[in-house]
């Protein structure tokens, strides 16, 4: 099973991402945390990244492509992946058609954790208290850029999906557990 956690910046992707690797045994890939595993290592790429991240842009596209494309290869990803951040622009979206299409997968699910904006701010708040400041884009500048970048590039996927017929929408709003059971209920 293919799945796309699709939301706004701090709408709980990653959260619910992890409960569906305990669950059900896919395997998460984050495009964030492999651009924040570059930047600890200290690679070339990780450099390159580290200023746009903490701009709150986008990555460009051939490098976010290269990276999911490696991962996808690897043995662990046959029997499914939950996409966790990817795809975020329109060409990330076809690309990742063909990158299924190639390997004879097809992608079930589109699942959009819908948040108040509003309250994304406390969130990503706690998540820097909770977190120590361990991601340098937790901070309500960034998110302001995130979010707008989210409306430009990342929310026009939301119908590209819909007319595939693959979309679904949980309510963001309520608790963790509770948009967990929402998910398990779509997933069946
Ligand atoms: P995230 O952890 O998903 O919130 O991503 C943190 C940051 O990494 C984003 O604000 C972008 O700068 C970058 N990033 C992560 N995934 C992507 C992607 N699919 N395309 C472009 N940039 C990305």
């Amino acid at each position: 099973m293919n799945i796309i956690m699709f939301g706004a910046p701090g709408a709980g992707k990653g959260t619910q991402a992890e409960r569906l690797v305990a669950g059900r045994g896919l395997v998460q890939l984050s495009t964030g945390d492999m651009l924040r595993a570059a930047i600890a290592a200290g690679t070339d790429l990780g450099l390159r990244a580290k200023d746009i991240m903490d701009r709150g842009d986008l990555v460009s596209d051939d490098i976010i492509l290269g990276m999911i494309a490696a991962r996808m290869d690897d043995d662990d990803c046959a029997n499914g992946v939950i996409l966790d951040g990817f795809p975020r622009t329109v060409a990330q979206a076809h690309a990742l058609d063909e990158m299924l299409d190639s390997k004879g997968l097809a992608l079930d699910c589109v699942i959009e954790i819908k948040v108040d904006e509003a309250a994304l701010f406390a969130r990503i708040e706690n998540r820097a208290a909770e977190t120590g400041g361990a991601r340098s884009d937790d901070n309500a500048d960034t998110l302001r850029k995130r979010l707008a970048v989210y409306h430009e590039n990342t929310a026009p996927l939301l119908p590209y999906y819909a007319g595939k017929g693959v979309l679904k929408t949980v309510d963001g709003m309520n608790s963790i557990d509770e948009v967990a059971s929402q998910i398990d209920r779509i997933l069946g």
